[in-house]
């Protein structure tokens, strides 16, 4: 096989990517060209891990084999940069793969990753105890403390600046321009992590981001059914580099991921809107409730960061996370009594979901600097009835 250091497929198709067409258009139809042998409307999935060339070294557009390049995964590519308005996207069979690959294309031991001190735990240990092994520090901080921001950058070696922002289960917003000119003036670059609000909400890379990452197991999957990851850029040369990474590590999504994932951003939108809705309903309910001492959602006038994510945002998003005031006691039993929110990990598929962070999603950051408060619950709003979902937490509440 052929050492080509760029992927072929990645970029995003020029029809497609034209900002002017708009969101929804380009989700459904970014690299989904109609099939030219059979005409399928929807393109074919491609499980073939090899691709016979036209005589030696004569490819058949650009595939020679599965690591490198498949046609399922070129369709979700294409379709991921055009999302987010950038020119280049890789998928991933996971939302850490594609991190930890992001890390490795751009970063060298010696170098530093200042980060949010509220990042998902999984992104955490994956910088801290594996790469902190292989010399890449971190420093995480409050990211609204820009001062602190642009002292841990000149610090000494900073060159990523890591941004999780609405973040998880906090829920607090990042100011992706601010951050960006803070890291740019000190040649670092900005990651922004977009799995909570999702391109149909948020789009780092027009607000001066470099990379973006996303867990596709979550909104732009959708259905809970299939775990993914993306990068998505628009710097050829920064996308060169990951190209090489996803080629010769490999941790490439498999053809049926790929397949699931580009079937659910087709409908991100519509998703998204109904989960806006929900999310609100829900937090302004809860906001009211006796038992509940504090609603951490960015929809709400009373969120520290509501201002902020008015601007950044197009919508408040999905996740909406309390404190309860009973608090750890009464965290612990509202989570085990919901019918129509299920006790679980993870977020962003139709269905609602009730997370425990202290001792499910966030249990690997217990006892750092990135704990989560104990009488904390974290709950993903599905597009289910918001009556229904609303009367489901009333009454685990009531049983308190
Ligand atoms: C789930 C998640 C990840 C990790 O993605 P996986 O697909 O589970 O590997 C990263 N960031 C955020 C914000 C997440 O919610």
């Amino acid at each position: 096989m052929t050492d080509s250091s760029a992927e072929p497929h990645a970029a995003a198709s020029e029809a497609t990517s034209r900002p002017s067409t708009g969101f929804s258009t380009r989700a459904v139809h970014a690299g989904q060209d109609v099939d030219e042998v059979y005409g399928a409307v929807v393109p074919p999935l491609h499980f073939s891990t090899t691709y016979a060339p036209d005589g030696i070294g004569n490819l058949r557009n650009g595939y020679d084999y599965g690591r490198a390049g498949n046609p399922t995964r070129t369709a979700l590519q294409v379709q991921l940069a055009s999302a987010e308005g950038g020119t280049h996207a890789f998928s991933y069979g996971s939302g850490l793969a594609a991190e930890d690959a992001v890390i490795r294309a751009c970063l060298r031991p010696g170098q530093r990753i200042v980060m949010g001190n509220d990042a998902y735990g999984g992104s955490y240990r994956l910088i801290h105890r594996v790469h902190g092994e292989w010399g890449i520090a971190n420093t995480p901080l409050d990211l609204s403390d820009h001062e602190a921001v642009a002292a841990a950058l000149d610090a000494d070696e900073a060159t990523m600046l890591w941004v999780e922002t609405p973040s998880n289960p906090l829920m607090s917003v990042t100011d992706i321009r601010a951050l960006a000119d803070i890291a740019h003036a000190r040649d670092a670059l900005l990651v922004v992590d977009n799995t909570f609000a999702t391109p149909y909400l948020q789009r780092p890379l027009g607000l001066g981001a470099d990379i973006v990452v996303h867990s596709t197991t979550k909104y732009i999957g959708g259905h809970s059914d299939v775990v993914g990851g993306a990068v998505v850029l628009d710097d050829a040369d920064l996308a060169e580099k990951i190209a090489f990474q996803q080629f010769a590590v490999g941790a490439v999504s498999g053809p049926l991921d790929a397949y699931l994932t580009t079937r659910g951003l087709k409908t991100l939108a519509v998703r998204m809107d109904r989960h806006c809705q929900n999310a609100q309903a829900v937090a302004e309910h809860l906001q009211d409730h006796p038992a509940v001492e504090r609603v951490l959602y960015p929809g709400l006038p009373s969120h520290p960061d509501h201002e902020l994510a008015t601007r950044q945002m197009s919508g408040y998003g999905g996740m909406v996370s309390m404190q309860l005031a009973g608090g750890e006691p009464a965290a612990r039993k509202v989570a085990e009594a919901t019918r129509w929110f299920i006790l679980a990990e993870s977020l962003g598929g139709i269905e609602s979901l009730m997370n425990y962070p202290h001792e499910m999603t966030h249990a690997s950051v217990r006892g750092t600097e990135l704990a989560v408060p104990e009488n904390l619950l974290r709950l993903s709003v599905g597009i289910e009835d918001a009556a229904d979902l609303i009367d489901d937490l009333d009454q685990a509440l009531g049983g308190l």
